[in-house]
């Protein structure tokens, strides 16, 4: 059975660079009838937040990526020793000691040397005495030796990869406080939980690396990998500063519709063109993970504005009654309203704006040349109720009986009756509008 997971820490919400992770996973399982883990990954005790679980969960309902169960790492810390366990007594494990400071200036001395700034293996050569003697220092911490030997996979979305485990310095795996890292912890569930396909930022792709080796020595199957582009700005510029402002909470608060997020990101990055799906089948259906490319994928937040009112413009009647009803139409005008309103929202906000237009009525916007002309034609507006018919019958007298056409007729009569320069159909409008005739 397919099995992916999105795997957050708990360190923050949510934003748009997190959803494609999320979603991509989310598509991969529903697509094959699998199976989708929501997995909490808060081994960190100072960072993780309850509320950002609380948050991430929040997210991930309102865009209707359901998981079918959530794993928590901190309940599975005894899982991660017994494997730690494993890794030693296989020799794969061994101790170091140096302090951030002391691995920036190898680091440092390597690049001057045009060397790759790769760990030595320092703590490999060290004596038992001189290891005693630094842990009553400093305390140690533990890494896992590589094999050096290329390590090789077929990614879903990179292709063919090959890199040199020479090249990658040996990840850490335990903190000096006994904490287990990410790296071992992430292994040890992609393995006991029969997770079949990892999709995750190519930030990761050397995580992979070591994390195939790692796999490996425990005896585990290795699961498909993809590592997708990760996002830019419109003009190609790094995200990452901008990510907090786009939390999808954030998103969510200007009205953007889920749909019409999930629609940009299930295809942005890929070969095929942005198309809105109104529910999850269509969206399943419309994906292709081989299709998506490693060149960094450009994200243009603006783009959503036009997605969601496309996305409401589509709706029937009857699936918006519910919102309508909400603003507080009553039932006998709510679906000649949603017929006026339907191309001039953008957003379900924008249903509110225009009920207490029709409601109150608009603070008339009357230009010097025309009052007399408004004043002229507003003696001539029928009385209440208005009907289909009373724009067009209106109208044709304020013709007859002041010589205007065209614009110069229409436009200040829009005008003076919603305020406004654009809008909807006055023909369909005027019977649901309040009128507030110019003094
Ligand atoms: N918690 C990790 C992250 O948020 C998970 C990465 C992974 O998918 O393995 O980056």
């Amino acid at each position: 059975m397919t099995v992916t997971r999105f795997a957050p820490s708990p360190t923050g919400y949510i934003h748009v660079g997190n959803l494609r992770t999320a979603l991509m996973n989310f598509l991969i399982a529903r697509k094959a009838g699998g199976e989708f883990i929501l997995r909490i990954d808060d081994t960190d005790p100072e960072r993780s937040k309850e509320k950002y679980v609380d948050g991430i969960k929040e997210d991930l309902e309102w865009l209707g990526l359901t998981w079918d169960r959530v794993e928590r790492q901190s309940e599975r810390l005894d899982r991660y020793a017994e494997a730690a366990g494993k890794l030693r007594e296989m020799g794969r494990f061994y101790e170091v000691f140096e302090t951030p400071v002391e691995l920036d200036l190898k680091r440092k001395k390597q690049l001057n040397m045009k060397k790759p700034p790769v760990y030595d293996r320092a703590g490999l050569a060290l004596s038992e005495a001189e290891k005693d003697a630094l842990r009553a220092e400093r305390g140690g911490y533990w890494r896992f030796k590589l094999d050096h030997e290329r390590i090789e996979w077929d990614d879903l979305i990179g292709g063919h990869t090959s890199i040199d485990a020479a090249s990658v310095s040996d990840p850490v795996l335990i903190r000096a406080d006994g904490q287990v890292l990410y790296t071992i912890a992430s292994v040890v569930d992609d393995t006991e939980m029969g997770v079949t396909h990892v999709v995750r930022g190519a930030d990761h792709v050397t995580n992979t690396a070591t994390q195939i080796q790692i796999m490996q020595a425990l005896g585990g199957a290795v699961p498909q990998f993809a590592h997708h582009s990760l996002l830019t700005g419109p003009q190609g510029e790094a995200l990452s500063k901008r990510l907090g402002t786009l939390a999808l909470r954030d998103l969510r608060e200007q009205g953007i519709e889920p749909m019409a997020l999930l629609s940009q990101m299930a295809r942005l990055g890929s070969s095929d063109p942005i198309e809105l799906r109104r529910d999850m089948a269509e969206l399943i259906d419309g994906f292709d993970i081989s299709h998506f490319g490693t060149a960094p994928t450009k994200f243009d937040v603006a783009d959503l504005t036009p997605l969601t009112a496309k996305y409401l413009h589509g709706f029937d009647y009857a699936d918006m009654a519910e919102a309508i009803f909400d603003v507080g139409v009553p039932a006998d005008k709510a679906e000649a309203f949603w017929n006026v309103v339907r191309e001039n929202i953008d957003t379900r906000a924008d249903l509110a704006g225009w009920w207490e237009l029709m409601r109150l009525g608009a603070e008339p916007q009357i230009d010097a040349e025309d009052a007399d002309f408004v004043k002229e034609a507003m003696a001539l507006l029928p009385d209440t109720p208005h009907d289909g018919e009373t724009w067009g019958t209106w109208t044709a007298a304020v013709k007859d009986a002041t010589g205007r056409k065209g614009r110069g007729l229409f436009m200040p009569l829009r005008k003076a009756l919603t305020g406004m320069q654009h809008g909807p159909d006055m023909s369909q409008l005027l019977p649901l509008l309040q009128v507030i005739k110019a003094k």
